[in-house]
């Protein structure tokens, strides 16, 4: 008789399957037993089995009966997420057929929110990017949904036609960010600066690229440069070998050689974007009003 380990057919088809399918497989249930009871495999609830090693979100959410959705998914797909969307609690996806099971966990009931949007939740597999990013702009609302959208464009992750399968889905207030995503934005923050200027009327160019000076975030008119510092960026590396130079002096020559080319500069961190933005909003809109960002008497020099 023909014998198949558990664990070996579960880390091959799973990381999450139910026990009829592993029966499929020449698991017998008495191996399904004795996996479980000696700690090779994880025993999720009646019927449904994981490999050791497996995600918490997604065990979690089988658990329920469903895959993670929404943010919780996006993360796990590697989109960018702001820390503030952040929510402790699980988003799964149940799809269209799926009933709701209960979990024991403590601090689940309060705050897990739950997707029914159309499709087939697999247990232990992640919605397609699509998916996900229809269940953000239902859920979390339009600038989640567009960082994570340009980010899924930056990443590659989304077929041709699934930005128009998108907005097919969007409520009609939300369309217009389809056309208007770009796929080179550098982080989560640049997508929000963009996102939130068009808003109060002030377009920005993207990746500039100036000579003398290098690729920047932003250009708004011809001279007014925005930099999104990232959370990461003032993170001085000492380890690397050679003299060391600070971030912050490099970013200290970069916005002194665009001054010298009839620029300014205006550069706001992690902490102000997210946490402060009628600051960033107010000081971007002042030299707006003030003529800062066109060529005035002060000609930038052609590098
Ligand atoms: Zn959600
Ligand atoms: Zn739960």
């Amino acid at each position: 008789m023909s014998f198949a380990l558990a664990s070996a057919i579960l880390r091959s088809i799973g990381p999450v399957a139910r026990s009829h399918e592993l029966c499929a497989r020449g698991v017998s249930k008495r191996e399904l037993a004795r996996a479980h009871r000696s700690g090779e495999i994880l025993k999720i609830r009646q019927g449904v089995y994981a490999a050791l090693g497996t995600s918490d979100e997604l065990i979690h959410a089988a658990e329920h009966g469903g895959s993670p959705g929404c943010v919780t998914a996006g993360r796990l797909h590697g989109l960018w997420m702001l820390d503030d969307d952040d929510c402790p609690q699980l988003h799964v996806w149940l799809g269209h057929a799926a009933q709701r099971h209960g979990c024991s966990r403590p601090d689940c009931a309060t705050g897990m929110r739950v997707h029914w949007d159309d499709g087939r939740a697999g247990l232990g597999a992640l919605p397609p990017v699509r998916n996900v990013l229809v269940q953000i702009a239902m859920c979390m609302g339009e600038e989640p949904f567009f960082i994570a959208f340009e980010s899924a464009l930056r990443q590659n992750k989304l077929r041709h036609s699934d930005p128009e399968w998108l907005r097919r889905r969007l409520p009609e207030t939300m369309r217009w960010m389809i056309p208007f995503a770009r796929a080179d934005a550098d982080s989560g923050l640049e997508s929000l600066i963009r996102l939130r200027m068009y808003r109060v009327g002030v377009t920005m160019r993207s990746q500039v690229r100036i000579d003398g000076v290098g690729e920047v975030d932003f250009v708004v008119g011809d001279r007014l440069i925005v930099e999104a510092d990232g959370k990461e960026n003032h993170d001085d590396d000492r380890s690397r070998p050679g003299p060391f130079i600070s971030r912050r002096h490099k970013d200290l020559v970069r916005d002194a050689n665009a001054a010298a080319l009839g620029y300014e500069t205006l550069r706001f961190d992690y902490a102000l974007i997210v946490h402060d933005w009628p600051t960033v909003e107010a000081a971007i809109l002042a030299k707006v009003a003030a003529g800062a960002h066109l060529r005035g008497s002060l000609r930038p020099v052609a590098g």
